[in-house]
């Protein structure tokens, strides 16, 4: 799936040439629920043996490995000229839960990380209080459009060069709604079989 969505969005950035742009994986999130066991078998008192330790027990940093390669292939794709936000909107921990129902040994936790490159971005800067909320009004103000007084989060700007400020000088407006809107009927059974049970897999609903 993974594979797809880059194949696909690579597509796109070279053909459309789109000024902003935006990819979802999930293969890492799938990856952590189901073999966190084997990485971590203290953290989750799961027992897993020895064989199955040794065949899954990389699994997750090796996909984050592959993960990484997948973004470098998009970047590429979209060359040099753009700014790239990597943003994940939870982290994971050891978490039994489920694990009866479904076999599922980790879960969501909200700490998170993020990466964020490009033209007028700070170079190997640490951010501690960046929040997945806060990537709608950055990208805004990277592109030096307004940002609305009514968002949830805030324009990460110490992570945009002096430089880069000065040219895009944030502009705030109250809000970007415009009233009510149609968001027309979505009936239950327009969820393909395929996608319901992969929903089911991962255990969002039963
Ligand atoms: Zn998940």
């Amino acid at each position: 799936m993974d594979r797809t969505h880059l194949g696909t969005g690579a597509k796109l950035l070279q053909e459309r040439r789109p000024d902003l742009f935006g990819i979802f994986f999930q293969g890492i999130d799938i990856m952590q629920h189901f073999t966190w066991e084997f990485m971590d078998p203290l953290g989750t008192g799961t027992g897993p043996t020895i064989a199955e330790r040794a065949r899954w027990g990389q699994a997750i940093e090796r996909y984050y490995a592959f993960a990484d390669e997948l973004v470098g292939a998009l970047v590429e794709a979209g060359g040099s000229e753009r700014g790239v936000l990597i943003v994940s909107d939870h982290g994971f921990q050891p978490d039994t839960l489920r694990w009866e129902k479904k076999g599922i040994s980790g879960e969501h936790r909200r700490q998170s990380f993020f990466l964020y490159a490009g033209p007028g971005i700070e170079r190997g800067k640490r951010i501690d209080d960046f929040d997945a909320v806060d990537a709608t009004p950055t990208i805004l103000a990277y592109h030096g459009l307004p940002v609305a007084h009514d968002m949830d989060g805030e324009p990460c700007l110490d992570a945009h060069t002096a430089k880069w400020r000065e040219h895009h000088p944030i502009e705030w407006i109250e809000t970007y709604e415009i009233g009510d809107w149609d968001r027309g009927d979505l009936p239950a059974e327009s969820l393909s079989e395929d996608l319901e049970e992969r929903i089911r897999a991962l255990g969002y609903i039963d």
